[in-house]
């Protein structure tokens, strides 16, 4: 595995047995995620996302499971230099959950799903020293403090004591990075964390993410739809529709060159200023095919406009690298 590469996702299938059929919610993922950087993830809700996230982290809910492919995590520390396959690892190994707790850490947009209401802020936080570093566990409370205070909660002595339910959506959302991050992980997930949020809130939450990810050093998978959140936040960007990745490149192709129709699509619908006046925000055709009755070959053919009848409604397009460090799955540029 490349030095460099913190998470190695080949082939990734995670489906959901419904009743009413199978959900292949992830349907052959592949993408990697390097150490120190942030990788945005964007596309459409029920594209796959999330749903990739949960299966590093091995939380995919019932009645959902990986199916097969591989999660390779690299962990080099000291004179530790081992890859672990967490497809291999049951979700209750105890490996699972150290990784789980202390190498990869994962935020949500709803900061109450981390917390338990009952319970002040300072515990849940000195609770993940004690059960991950029992070591430790002396030096908790000022490691929360210390925590605290690093993540801008103002006057942290009298906030460890807060209930979460005390604290403003944006400390509250501070709170829960904190607890993220209170074992320095390589990888953070972060799901959506600032929609919920109004934008000087979710403007200064971004700019903590970047000011703790230059400082621990950490990985950054940033899951969202906002393309506009993209560019502020990412190096390399990953577009998934229908559970696949149809696009991978740095953020700058991303935005200066996309190749892939339904990233094509999916930047010409959002404003800009700079637009012509009374220009028209184009939206893209039709509507996201229903999960459980997926179309053959392209998963995009129904809505593309670029469609070429008896190719992309029947041969899935394979990744073809268009530059260097950018793939796109569409048979416009295969031969
Ligand atoms: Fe459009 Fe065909 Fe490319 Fe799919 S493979 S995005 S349908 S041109």
């Amino acid at each position: 595995m490349d030095p460099g590469i913190l998470i190695d996702i080949q082939h990734l299938h995670t489906n959901f047995y419904l009743r009413e059929g199978v959900v292949k919610a992830v349907n052959g993922a592949s993408l990697t995620i390097a150490k120190g950087r942030t990788l945005g993830v964007v596309g459409e809700s029920g594209c796959g996302k999330s749903v990739t996230a949960q299966s590093i982290l091995q939380i995919v809910p019932r009645p959902g499971r990986i199916e097969s492919g591989d999660i390779l995590l690299h962990i080099a520390e000291g004179d530790l230099d081992e890859t672990i396959n967490i497809t291999d690892l049951n979700p209750g190994d105890p490996l699972m959950r150290d990784i789980r707790g202390s190498r990869i850490s994962m935020i949500f947009q709803e900061p109450m799903t981390s917390f338990s209401p009952v319970h002040t802020v300072g515990n849940q936080l000195e609770e993940t020293i004690k059960l991950h570093q029992p070591e430790h566990r002396d030096e908790a409370p000022t490691r929360v403090l210390d925590m605290l205070r690093r993540v801008g909660i103002a006057n942290p002595e009298r906030n460890v004591e807060s209930y979460p339910h005390q604290l403003s959506g944006g400390m509250r959302q501070r709170a829960m990075i904190a607890m993220a991050l209170m074992l320095e992980p390589s990888l953070l997930i972060a799901d959506e964390p600032t929609t919920a949020l109004d934008v000087t809130t979710e403007a200064q939450i971004l700019a903590l993410m970047r000011d703790m990810q230059s400082e621990l050093h950490m990985a950054i998978m940033f899951i969202t739809h906002d393309l506009g959140v993209i560019a502020e936040m990412a190096d390399d960007v990953v577009v998934m529709y229908l559970g696949r990745v149809v696009e991978k490149a740095p953020v700058r192709a991303i935005f200066h060159s996309p190749k892939h129709p339904y990233l094509q699509a999916l930047l010409e619908s959002i404003p800009r200023i700079q637009k012509r006046t009374g220009a028209r925000l184009q939206a893209i055709e039709g509507i996201v095919p229903n999960p459980l009755d997926v179309p053959p070959g392209c998963p995009f053919h129904l809505r593309c406009p670029d469609f070429i009848p008896g190719v992309c409604d029947e041969v899935v397009p394979a990744d073809t690298t268009v530059d260097e460090g950018h793939t796109v799955a569409c048979h416009l540029y295969t031969d």
